[in-house]
């Protein structure tokens, strides 16, 4: 298949479904309508194979996790996406390997209503960058700025999950928590529908990509504050426990990435509409900490005493 055929039968078919589409692939760019009132918001991240992913990682699990991260971006802004482009970097013309990407992909975008709208295809060491577009109205979007001394700390899900799940990754015979573990890992879930809910709610939000230490770290330094996170309210799952046992479960919870869960600060006031969220998008949400005067990030043990781990979180260089 030649590079035209393949991008028109793979690519094109994942940018049907938006009206505010007025031009998708195929010419030299797209044409956009952005909604009267509300911010483009734009993102975009690139998966590099054996330092984002395994190598060993199906294609349709690089297809969904290059447009999961981005995703996970959207929500943590509170904002709507509506367009991709995608730029694929491949070693060889697979056909097999890019239609199992694309469906991969697909998985991702659809229940998203995100249209593929161009991107560009070319040759060298497997790497998959997606560029998210998207509105969000004027004034409402969430940031890392804006946690107030008093507000408290929450997390979703169960931080934790997914750095176990890279560690089982490779097991021969996984048992079924482990399975779960690697299922989390691979599949994570952005949670675009707690961002939208959490705008006028939240006085801060991020996602966590890294590690929760790590990236709580950039919300308060953001808002100019320090968090104070209370170790026996970080939620640790059954699977993570009966897999890697307490004391690696909270470190895990703690420092390890790619959960793409929500962390965000909200004033005590939210508490009642913030547990009737959580239980309409049945989605856990976890107070886990409050926001003091100062600076950094502090994770206290029962007795009150601050707990350290080497590395906070994952780091590029
Ligand atoms: P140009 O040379 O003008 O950049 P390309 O041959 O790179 O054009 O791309 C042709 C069309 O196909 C463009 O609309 C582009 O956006 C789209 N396209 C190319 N690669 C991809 C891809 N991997 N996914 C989605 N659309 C793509
Ligand atoms: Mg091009």
């Amino acid at each position: 298949m030649t590079e035209f055929e393949l991008i028109d039968q793979i690519f094109r078919p994942l940018g049907a479904g938006r009206e505010d589409v007025a031009l998708g692939i195929g010419d030299d760019a797209a044409l956009l309508q952005p909604h009267p009132g509300h911010l483009l918001v734009a993102c975009v991240d690139t998966l590099v194979e054996g330092a984002h992913f395994p190598t060993s990682m199906r294609p349709a699990d690089v297809g969904y996790r290059v447009a999961a991260v981005n995703l996970s971006d959207f929500a943590a802004m509170g904002a709507c996406p509506q367009w991709a482009l995608l730029a694929l970097t491949l070693p060889t013309n697979d056909a097999g390997w890019i239609r199992a990407f694309a469906a991969g992909l697909a998985c991702a975008l659809l229940p998203a209503n995100v249209a593929l709208v161009g991107g560009d295809t070319t040759r060298g060491p497997l790497t998959a960058s997606l560029q998210l577009l998207g509105g969000v109205p004027a004034g409402t979007a969430l940031t890392r700025r804006g946690a107030r001394v008093g507000d408290r700390v929450w997390v979703s899900g169960s931080p934790g999950e997914a750095a176990a799940g890279l560690r089982c990754f490779d097991l021969d015979a996984p048992d079924p928590a482990a399975q779960l573990l690697v299922e989390r890992f691979v599949r994570p879930t952005p949670r675009l529908a707690l961002g939208s809910a959490l705008r006028g709610l939240a006085s801060a939000c991020i996602d966590v990509s890294d590690g929760l230490l790590a990236d709580a770290g950039h919300l308060a330094r953001h808002s100019g504050v320090a968090l104070e996170l209370t170790a026996a309210r970080i939620p640790l799952s059954p699977a993570l426990l009966q897999t890697v046992g307490e004391s690696a479960a909270l470190e895990l919870a703690a420092t390890g990435g790619d959960d793409y869960e929500l962390c965000f600060t909200a004033p005590a006031s939210a508490d009642a509409a913030l547990a009737a969220l959580g239980a309409a998008l049945e989605c856990r949400l976890s107070c886990i900490g409050e926001v003091l005067v100062g600076s950094g990030v502090l994770l206290l043990d029962g007795a009150g005493r601050g707990i350290t781990y080497g590395r906070t979180g994952y780091r590029h260089f």
